[in-house]
């Protein structure tokens, strides 16, 4: 799985990450965008909070990722990018992987300093990405999702990568601390 802040560039490189791996990746925020976009039921539900920045409930988001992770596409494999955001959705994952007989292999850290984050989100311009949105989304990654490093830290599955680079070297680095683990 991958780990980092909002405008670490956990997206693009979940795509490029996959690709070279053969895996499908699995972006939770990319599948509740999806369904803001079709009108479904769990779009209805979400949209205001995507608008917020906020964080959409865990209860919610285990029944995504346990249909996403059901998938044919998954069953060989998945780059998570996005899940778990918080503990809670942390041991929601090791108990769907645990009854799956699966395991997280690594997480990826992408390490970005602050400064380079909120202007890296400024230019990205996403609808979701008004200045305050930014803010508070960074808000809530350094209180409810940055304790999940310690977490894998202490289980021995973190892999730090400096993602102030370009694009292909984070990729490169990303791929060879992949096989190295
Ligand atoms: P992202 O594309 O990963 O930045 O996600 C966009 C938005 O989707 C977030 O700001 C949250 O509102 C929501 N979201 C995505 N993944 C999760 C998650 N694991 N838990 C709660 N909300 C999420």
């Amino acid at each position: 799985m991958l780990l980092g802040a909002p405008g670490s560039g956990k997206g693009t490189q979940a795509e490029r990450l996959a690709a070279s791996l053969g895996v499908p990746a699995i972006s939770t925020g990319e599948l509740l965008r999806q369904a803001v976009a079709r009108g479904t039921e769990l779009g209805s539900r979400v949209a205001a909070i995507l608008a917020s920045g906020r964080l959409v409930d865990d209860e919610l988001m285990a029944d995504v990722v346990r249909d996403r992770l059901d998938q044919a596409d998954a069953a060989g494999g998945f780059l998570l990018d996005g899940y778990p955001r918080t503990p809670s959705q942390a041991e929601t994952l090791a108990g769907l992987l645990e009854s799956a007989g699966k395991r997280l292999d690594s997480v990826v850290l992408l390490d970005v300093p602050e400064d380079v984050l909120v202007r890296r989100a400024l230019a990205r311009r996403r609808e979701d990405d008004r200045d305050e949105v930014i803010r508070e989304r960074l808000r809530i990654y350094r209180e409810k999702t940055e304790p999940l490093i310690g977490f894998y830290e202490k289980q021995g599955l973190l892999v730090r990568i400096d993602g102030n680079r370009p694009m292909g070297e984070v990729t490169d680095g990303a791929l060879a601390a992949l096989r190295r683990n």
